[in-house]
């Protein structure tokens, strides 16, 4: 790494293996197709892509399509390569170098990264021993350390924890610092709250079409704010950055979004089976609002799994997350679970 910054010692790809073979419970991605409909027209307008030109830079058809969906205006919208990028381009807005970050921990990595790229510190704000946050400690670390950046991560990934409404807003009306309030989970929560960052100045709701909506493979994610803050992201973010066909896809999903509530309502289903098959096999898993389950138990229950080609995400010695599967990849998991805890 000998042409790279000093500050960026240490820092290795992130890298997951693409597994092709097997049930794949370890990334919270769908378990399911979107809807027939949707890679129907999908692949109908593929043939009318005019492939020697740009995509469109403003996104207008996406974004207007997603701010119909919300009832608000286009210039609360914009789309990004996943949210993961919009997220990095807030990161890059916000932060000078030691600036103070606070976020829940265990959340989702990716934050630290962002904050080390900008040498800016992240502090974590732990829960009690069970891993559950309390909004009051987080409201005193703010206190305590007048951070630049809040992240709020609602259902939170790993832990499946889900903030209220009100949560959020108390969390909100404690700081002046710009609040990234990451909602990739939201659809298999109790209320979807995204439109509350348009009450504020300083709060940007970040979504993304790569779970509910079962089209990781695309690469869009979008973020809604008051107009200055989305004039933001759009003048930081790289040109082009959403291809066409993505564009495409996202739009004619988000129009169709009535067609996934069977299958959300479906993974809620299978979430609380699975959570409850899990106690009763004596695992320790968290309550989840979010369609993967996070739990303590004996890594040689993984080492079974993997055994049987099931693959689920771990993080140390003894702490996974589990996605939430088709009907059929949870009864293969349990099963495993089943013949390994007799
Ligand atoms: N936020 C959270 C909490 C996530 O778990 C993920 C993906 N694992 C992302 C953001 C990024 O998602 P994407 O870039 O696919 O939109």
């Amino acid at each position: 790494m000998k042409y790279m910054k000093k500050s960026f010692d240490g820092l290795l790809p992130y890298h997951s293996k693409l597994i092709t073979d097997g049930i794949i419970l370890n990334a919270n991605e769908s378990p399911i197709l979107p809807p027939s409909k949707v890679i129907d027209e999908a692949k109908k307008e593929i043939f009318n892509i005019e492939f020697n030109r740009y995509p469109d830079m403003d996104e207008e058809i996406l974004d207007n399509a997603i701010a119909k969906k919300f009832g608000i205006k286009r210039e609360n919208v914009t789309v990004g390569v996943g949210s993961d990028e919009l997220l990095d381009v807030l990161f890059r807005a916000v932060l000078e170098k030691d600036d103070i970050v606070l976020g829940f921990m265990p959340s989702f990595s990716m934050y630290q990264v962002f904050s080390k790229l900008q040498n800016a510190k992240y502090i974590p704000v732990l829960g009690d021993e069970f891993n559950i946050f309390n909004v009051d400690d987080m409201i005193s670390k703010i206190k305590e350390y007048n951070p630049k950046l809040v992240l709020i991560c609602s259902p939170n990934n790993p832990t499946g924890q889900y903030f209220t409404k009100d949560e959020v807003i108390k969390i909100i009306e404690s700081t002046n610092a710009m609040i990234a309030l990451d909602l990739a989970y939201i659809d298999f929560a109790k209320e979807d709250y995204t439109t509350i960052a348009l009450n504020y100045d300083n709060v940007i709701s970040f979504r993304t079409f790569s779970k509910a909506m079962a089209l990781p493979s695309i690469r869009v994610g979008y973020a809604i704010s008051k107009k200055e803050n989305i004039d933001m992201l759009d003048a930081i973010k790289a040109p082009y950055s959403v291809t066409t066909i993505s564009q495409i896809i996202a739009t004619i999903a988000i129009n169709n979004f009535d067609l996934y509530k069977g299958q959300i309502k479906m993974i809620i289903n299978e979430r609380e089976r699975l959570y409850k098959e899990l106690i009763n096999l004596k695992i320790n898993a968290y309550k989840s609002e979010a369609n993967f389950i996070y739990c303590i138990m004996d890594d040689k229950l993984n080492d079974a799994l993997l055994k049987n080609k099931i693959y689920i995400r771990k993080f140390k010695s003894n702490t996974y997350r589990i996605t939430v599967g088709s009907s059929y990849e949870n009864d293969k998991l349990i099963e495993v679970l089943k013949n390994e805890t007799k």
